[in-house]
C-alpha cells in the first residue's frame, strides 16, 4: 500500500497500491503527489520497473500523482529507455490525463510521453490481459461513467475485488458475494460521523462497511482511504470493524504490505 489516506490527508499518502504477482505489477491509481514517486523508491521500486497503471476515476487524490511519474519517466525515454507504460481507465480519465500533461510539461516530455505511453480506455466489463492475469474492469455506478473498480482472480485461485474510493451500492452485491479479498474504502469510526460526514461524500464508516460486507460473507475486507488524525488507527479500526464482521480485516498502514494467500 503507497497510501492509505483519503483526498485531503497530512498525515498519510492518498490510497493507491502496487498490485504484484512476483514477476509484474499493476500500481492502482497514484495518489495527488510526487510522494508516490518518493514512496515507491522506499519500497525499492524505480519507475522503470512499472509498466503498468489503473487510474479508477479522474479526482485529484488518484490521478495527479501521475503527472509527476510521466514528467519523471519522459526524462528516461529521452535518454533512450524503451520499455512500455500502459495506462488504464476510463474516457473521463483518458481526457484529463492528456489535457494536464499538455498543459503542464515541457514540449520535449510531451512529445516523448505522446510517443511511448499508450493509455487504454476501458469500457464497461472489458477483460485486460495485464502482466499475464486477466482483469475485468466495471463501472461503479452503470449510469455514470466516473468510477471503476476490477475483479481478478490471482494466481493461487482467489478472487481479488477493488471498488474505488466510493461506498458500494446494492447494484454491486452479487459481484461480491463470497469475495476471497475484497478492497473497500472506510473514511471513519462510527462514532466521529459527525465530525467527518462521511455519508455526504459517498464515503462509509467501518461499521457501515462491515456490516454489509459481513452479509456478502467477503473472507477477507481490506480497509483504506481513511482519515488521518488518528495515530493507532489500526487498532481502532479493526476492533470496530471485528464486532460487527466475522472474517479477517486487513487495516493497512502506508506502505504496509500485504499478501494475498
Ligand atoms: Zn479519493
Amino acid at each position: 500500500m503507497l497510501g492509505t489516506g483519503h483526498g485531503f490527508v497530512f498525515n498519510l499518502y492518498n490510497t493507491c497500491f502496487l498490485l504484484e504477482n512476483g514477476k509484474e505489477n499493476l500500481l492502482v491509481d497514484t495518489g495527488g503527489g510526487i510522494e508516490i514517486v518518493k514512496n515507491l523508491e522506499q519500497k525499492g521500486y524505480q519507475l522503470t520497473d512499472i509498466h503498468n497503471i489503473f487510474i479508477s476515476h479522474c479526482h485529484t487524490d488518484h490521478i495527479l500523482g501521475l503527472i509527476w511519474i510521466l514528467k519523471r519517466i519522459s526524462g528516461l525515454f529521452r535518454k533512450g529507455y524503451k520499455e512500455a507504460l500502459n495506462i488504464y481507465c476510463n474516457e473521463e480519465v483518458t481526457k484529463a490525463i492528456k489535457n494536464i500533461y499538455i498543459s503542464v510539461l515541457p514540449k520535449s516530455k510531451i512529445k516523448e510521453i505522446d510517443e511511448n505511453v499508450k493509455i487504454h480506455t476501458l469500457n464497461d466489463e472489458e477483460t485486460v490481459e495485464i502482466a499475464g492475469e486477466k482483469i475485468i474492469f466495471f463501472k461503479k455506478k452503470k449510469k455514470k461513467n466516473q468510477l471503476y473498480g476490477f475483479e481478478t482472480i490471482l494466481n493461487n485461485g482467489k478472487k481479488l475485488i477493488f471498488l474505488g474510493d466510493e461506498t458500494c451500492n446494492p447494484t454491486l452485491y452479487d459481484r461480491l458475494k463470497d469475495a476471497d479479498y475484497l478492497m473497500h474504502e472506510a473514511f471513519c469510526l462510527d462514532s466521529e460521523e459527525k465530525i467527518f460526514k462521511p455519508y455526504e461524500k459517498h464515503h462509509s464508516t467501518v461499521k457501515s462497511v462491515c456490516i454489509e460486507m459481513d452479509k456478502l460473507n467477503v473472507k477477507n475486507l481490506i480497509l483504506f482511504h481513511t482519515e488521518d488524525t488518528h495515530k493507532n488507527k489500526k487498532d481502532l479500526y479493526t476492533n470496530e470493524a471485528k464486532k460487527y464482521f466475522k472474517n479477517n480485516i486487513i487495516v493497512p498502514e502506508d506502505l504496509e504490505e500485504i499478501i494475498l494467500k
